[in-house]
């Protein structure tokens, strides 16, 4: 986003953020700032001591690691809270860090969070429960396909249609909107966690080798695809041996990785092929100016917009920066609250703490 010297003052005074509460990861963009934190959603915990120990980065870095005393916790599950107290230990935390990156004193802050679309009341209230008692003065929830289209610059207020796929940890969400809403969804729990999973049961199916969730995402990271690579690559894994319990190293390919990769990935598209034979044939026919929009981290395993574009006939394009996108299109409300904020989700009435 361009500098703007009216956001940035307001910046220095006021305090908007819009936080993405994902399974992986835990964003906040600060209104004026831009993404302030960016940190992987897990805490450890000492069982002992009931206090936790690390969270965030550090968190994730103790993750395989830990001795029995220590648990590891992420607790945003399939999109919504799991573990509530965790969740606000974590907000807390990470909000308290925005202040002090601040050299004046904030006000306590508006917050604008992201929630799965299809989520059930009482997990919305949960999410704004939860950004409340962290010390926001305010809370708003929209939907992140919503958010993430606003951040990929979607056109979703037109009557045209668009479609986003966010492949997150835990989910993969997809969407079609049109008139500044959702008109179609699917949800699946299969994403980049459930990637890193194959490729652990992969190297331990084929090579007998042992390894982390860590060194299973960096080979994902890697050497991951969901289409023909030019030139293939090839990676040395670290890990343990079944057989004899001795550290090995094994050299793979991107061939077999795809290979490993390629139930979760199949999965993944046949899903958007679902959605896409729900929708009417108009917006379809939008879609075909329009393509389709990955976000989320997932949109990242290389080739996966090639093999989506192939198999589903529509041009199909990675976000700019789409691990940010919903955390960015979040924050856009707060541009033109007045008008923007019909993107967001009212709680039900009725209920003691409604936000609005
Ligand atoms: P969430 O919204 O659930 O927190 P994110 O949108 O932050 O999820 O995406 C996290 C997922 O994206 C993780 O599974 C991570 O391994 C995956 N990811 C990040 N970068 C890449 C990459 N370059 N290739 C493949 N997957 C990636
Ligand atoms: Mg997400």
């Amino acid at each position: 986003m361009a500098f703007n010297p009216l956001n940035w003052l307001l910046g220095l005074f006021s305090l908007d953020i819009a936080i993405d509460l994902g399974t992986a990861n835990t964003l906040v963009y600060a209104r004026g700032k831009g993404i302030v934190i960016n940190e992987p959603s897990w805490v450890t915990i000492d069982k002992r001591l009931r206090q936790p120990l690390a969270i965030g980065l550090e968190a994730k870095e103790m993750v395989g690691r830990t001795p029995s005393s220590v648990i590891v916790v992420r607790p945003i599950r399939d999109g919504v809270i799991s573990e509530f107290d965790v969740t606000q230990i974590m907000l807390e935390y990470f909000i308290g860090k925005v202040h002090e990156q601040s050299v004046v004193p904030l006000p306590r802050p508006r917050v604008i969070v992201g929630i799965p679309t299809g989520v059930t009341e009482v997990e919305k209230r949960a999410v704004y429960d939860a950004v409340m008692a962290s010390g926001a003065r305010q809370a708003f929830l929209i939907e992140e396909p919503i958010a993430a289209a606003l951040g990929a610059g979607l056109p979703i207020n037109e009557v045209r249609g668009s479609m986003v796929v966010d492949i997150g940890g835990g989910t993969t969400e997809v969407a079609v909107m049109s008139m500044s809403g959702v008109v179609a969804s699917r949800s699946l729990r299969i994403a980049g966690d459930e990637m890193d999973q194959d490729i652990v049961q992969f190297m331990r199916n084929k090579y007998n080798l042992l390894i982390g969730e860590g060194v299973a995402e960096q080979t994902k990271w890697q050497i991951g695809s969901a289409y023909p690579l030019q030139p293939e690559k090839t990676m040395e894994i670290r890990g343990r041996n079944l057989v004899n319990g001795l550290p090995e190293t094994v050299e793979v390919s991107s061939i077999e990785i795809r290979e490993a990769l390629s139930g979760s990935v199949q999965v993944i598209i046949d899903t958007v092929r679902d959605a896409l034979d729900e929708i009417p044939p108009e917006i379809v026919a939008d879609l075909m100016d329009i393509g389709i929009c990955l976000a989320g981290g997932g949109a990242l395993l290389q080739g996966l917009a090639e093999r989506l574009t192939d198999e589903l006939k529509l041009r199909v394009w990675v976000a700019e920066d789409p691990l940010t996108c919903v955390a960015r299109g979040a924050a856009i409300v707060f541009e033109d609250f007045d008008i923007l904020s019909r993107y967001l989700v009212g709680l039900e009435r009725g209920s003691t703490r409604h936000h609005a």
